[in-house]
């Protein structure tokens, strides 16, 4: 069991906090801030409880000096203080003297937020690299290390698995839910455990389609995978999105799994990506050299609801069809229905599958809806956790 912040004492010591505040930024101005609210409890715990708190995260992709500018914590930093009601110290460095000095002037219960992490990502990757002098000389701003960070888990960076090797750690709250929750659902879930998995290539989720067969009851497969699937059972997929690296694999895991795995069986195709194509219903073995594959079907929508309907869990990543194009939303959109009407526990992950989620209304209380995409896809391919994994045990 890994130790989380109710296991340890911090009161009058200084706790670097990683979170995971990657949010959407448009023209400065923060558009979803679900990532920030989401680590609240943890830094108003450390907070009340007497900690001097620095607070690290990283923000979009460092690549060039010009990042610079459009990648700063700064916004960050003042939604943080608004929802807090309290003064955030923003240090628009990674390290240095000004970094130092605010640390040192810090009282119990206040907090101090450094620049994004990954501005050291411009001298040589220090930061996803997990560079041991940049975790060294965070580290040793600190006392103990607190890990609330669930988006960056699987990876090995120097802010998280780097200082959390040189301190004594544990995990914030946002952590422990989201581990628990989605453990709980693979370990010892209530049965049928139902996975559904969509989206748009295979290769991004053969781990996760080789471990869904392994614990699940059932695996819906939708989005554009089918279609990887029916080439190689040798049917027609027209234009649809094909990963042909991933044929044999299709073919191999359907043998081995023909009564667990589901796939469509009538399936809505385009004239092309575009709102304003021709559409039809079709069966699967019926489609044309010009359609493309964009949704799942009526009749295919009906067996979701009796498999889903009998559910106990369900894991769902990945949307069913090309949602973000009106006409070829139906199939997602229903999906959303039943799942917001289930009685089933039902974990939720991954960027666009969310976005359906807000898109068409989806409200749950049975429903733990991820803030990892990457990393409960890791999860889910029962992978371990970098970020996890070097924690103190209780
Ligand atoms: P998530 O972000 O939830 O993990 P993915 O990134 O794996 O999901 O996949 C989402 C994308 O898959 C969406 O942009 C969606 O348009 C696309 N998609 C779904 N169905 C199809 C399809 N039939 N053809 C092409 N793309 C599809
Ligand atoms: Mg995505």
């Amino acid at each position: 069991m890994k130790k989380n912040i109710t296991d340890v004492k911090f009161k009058g010591l200084k706790v670097i906090l990683r979170c995971d505040f990657n949010v959407p930024i448009k023209d400065g101005v923060i558009t979803d801030d679900t990532r920030i609210k989401s680590s609240l409890e943890t830094i108003e715990f450390l907070m009340y409880g007497g900690a001097k708190i620095i607070i690290l995260s990283h923000l979009g992709r460092v690549k060039e000096e010009a990042d610079k500018l459009k990648y700063s914590l700064l916004p960050v930093s003042k939604r943080l203080s608004e929802l807090l009601n309290r003064e955030v110290v923003f240090v628009p460095y990674t390290r240095g003297n000004e970094v130092e000095t605010a640390v040192n002037n810090m009282k119990n219960g206040d907090i101090v937020m450094l620049e994004n992490t990954r501005f050291e990502d411009l001298d040589g990757k220090k930061e996803s690299g997990n560079d041991l002098e940049l975790a060294k000389y965070w580290a040793s701003l600190g006392d103990l290390f607190v890990n609330d960070a669930f988006g960056t888990m699987h990876r090995s960076h120097a802010s998280n698995v780097g200082i959390a090797s040189l301190l004594p750690s544990a995990i914030g709250f946002l952590v422990k839910k989201e581990v628990d929750e989605i453990s709980s659902a693979l370990n010892n879930p209530r049965r049928p455990l139902v996975v559904m998995l969509g989206g748009a290539k295979v290769s991004d989720k053969i781990g996760v389609i080789e471990n869904a067969l392994k614990i699940a009851d059932y695996v819906l497969i939708g989005g554009a995978m089918p279609y990887t699937f029916y080439k190689a059972l040798g049917y027609n997929v027209g234009g649809s999105l094909v990963d042909d690296a991933s044929i044999d694999f299709c073919k191999r895991v359907y043998e081995e799994n023909k009564s667990k795995i589901i796939l469509p069986t009538d399936v809505v195709v385009a004239s092309s990506m575009t709102n304003e194509a021709n559409t039809r219903l079709t069966s699967v073995n019926m489609i044309n050299n010009n359609e493309i594959g964009v949704d799942v079907g009526v009749a295919t929508l009906s067996e979701y609801k009796r498999i889903l309907s009998s559910a106990n869990t369900i894991i769902w990543n990945g949307p069913f069809g090309v949602f973000e194009i009106p006409k070829f939303s139906n199939g997602t959109r229903k999906i959303v229905e039943m799942l917001s009407l289930s009685k089933a526990k039902m974990i939720i992950g991954g960027g666009d599958s969310i976005a359906a989620l807000n898109q068409f209304g989806f409200n749950n209380k049975n429903a733990h809806v991820s803030t990892g995409g990457g990393a409960s896809l890791e999860m889910l391919e029962g992978k371990e956790l970098p970020g996890l994994s070097v924690i103190s045990d209780v």
